[in-house]
């Protein structure tokens, strides 16, 4: 992939292919921007300048492009946060002494370090160090949720570019050409449940996420009405799949993290969940945001489905 086929995001890609251009890209990344708006993408597409041996990289068709598009080039390290101890102190140690050690075979060796989100302290203050004393020729790009999660000495010798999610068209449009089979007016339809989010909006359509969404949203409308019954009927609905289960309980979180900006005045475009902030103290809707994501944590542990409906139900409600 090329900066080019980015969807959204112009001014950002403008800037990073000019850095890429003048060879004045920082050695030091930070990607951050909502789950779905593309940071692993231009990550890899970053990581992709660095090795490419061509004039206009990255060009995508010399030896360097083709590796790094396979997730085999031998100067491409990736450490995902999401991976039990990729990024733990320890991890972070064994990264500092490697990138000491001069790059294979292309002019720059690259790390990924990915979902940063939960790197801890300790594992933070160990990658300060190498950015205090930077070795020639390594580049880190770093993708995290928001910037606020790493250290402000960290954020403050590395550079931030923000990713924003594309226009629900934009979105469309390109996940319309990975799904070339299925309709435009669903598709579109997905993207703007999802606020132009690409990711969002692939998870979507892969998932028949449209029924999950619309499930959510009546759950969370009887849940903040104190429809009992109703609850339970709906939770129950959750059974057919884990797949299903976790898609709406992602969507009852944005439900509920919709509905704590309104509590505190802040600006939403849900309206179900401005809606609910009138009906419940603040109170109420923090405890029922956490009752959500303590449901997530439920569902991960391989409980049994069927009972997991009646128990959402009964959580729900305090
Ligand atoms: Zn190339």
């Amino acid at each position: 992939m090329q900066f080019n086929e980015f969807v959204a995001n112009d001014k950002l890609i403008e800037e990073i292919t000019e850095a890429v251009k003048t060879n004045t890209l920082p050695h030091a990344i930070i990607l951050d921007g909502a789950k779905g708006t593309g940071k692993q993408t231009l990550a890899k597409i970053i990581a992709q300048s660095f090795v490419c041996s061509s004039d206009s990289r990255p060009c995508g068709k010399c030896a360097a492009c083709i590796k790094a598009m396979h997730s085999s080039h031998p100067d491409i390290f990736t450490a995902n946060g999401d991976n039990t101890g990729e990024l733990n102190v320890d991890a972070i140690r064994n990264i500092r002494a490697d990138s000491y050690i001069m790059p294979n075979e292309a002019p720059t060796k690259v790390y990924l370090l990915l979902n940063c989100d939960k790197m801890l302290a300790p594992a933070q203050n160990a990658f300060l160090k190498v950015l205090e004393e930077p070795p020639a020729n390594v580049a880190f790009i770093i993708t995290v949720t928001s910037a606020n999660m790493l250290l402000q000495t960290v954020r403050s010798r590395s550079r931030l570019y923000t990713l924003y999610p594309a226009t629900p068209e934009a979105a469309a449009e390109y996940v319309l050409r990975l799904f070339p089979e299925r309709d435009y007016g669903d598709i579109l339809h997905a993207a703007q449940l999802c606020d132009g989010n690409i990711g969002k909006t692939i998870g979507m359509i892969e998932s028949g996420g449209e029924e999950a969404k619309k499930l959510a949203d009546e759950i969370f409308v009887a849940v903040t009405k104190g429809n009992e019954y109703n609850v339970l009927t709906l939770t129950s609905k959750m059974s057919q799949s884990r797949v299903f289960a976790v898609s709406v309980l992602d969507f009852l979180t944005e439900n509920a993290a919709e509905c704590v900006k309104a509590s505190v005045g802040a600006k939403t475009n849900s309206a179900i969940a401005s809606d609910a902030a009138k009906r419940m103290t603040k109170n109420r809707i923090f405890r029922l945001a956490e009752n959500i994501e303590r449901a997530k944590q439920v569902l991960e542990i391989n409980v049994n489905l069927n009972f997991f409906g009646t128990w959402l139900s009964s959580v729900l409600r305090v």
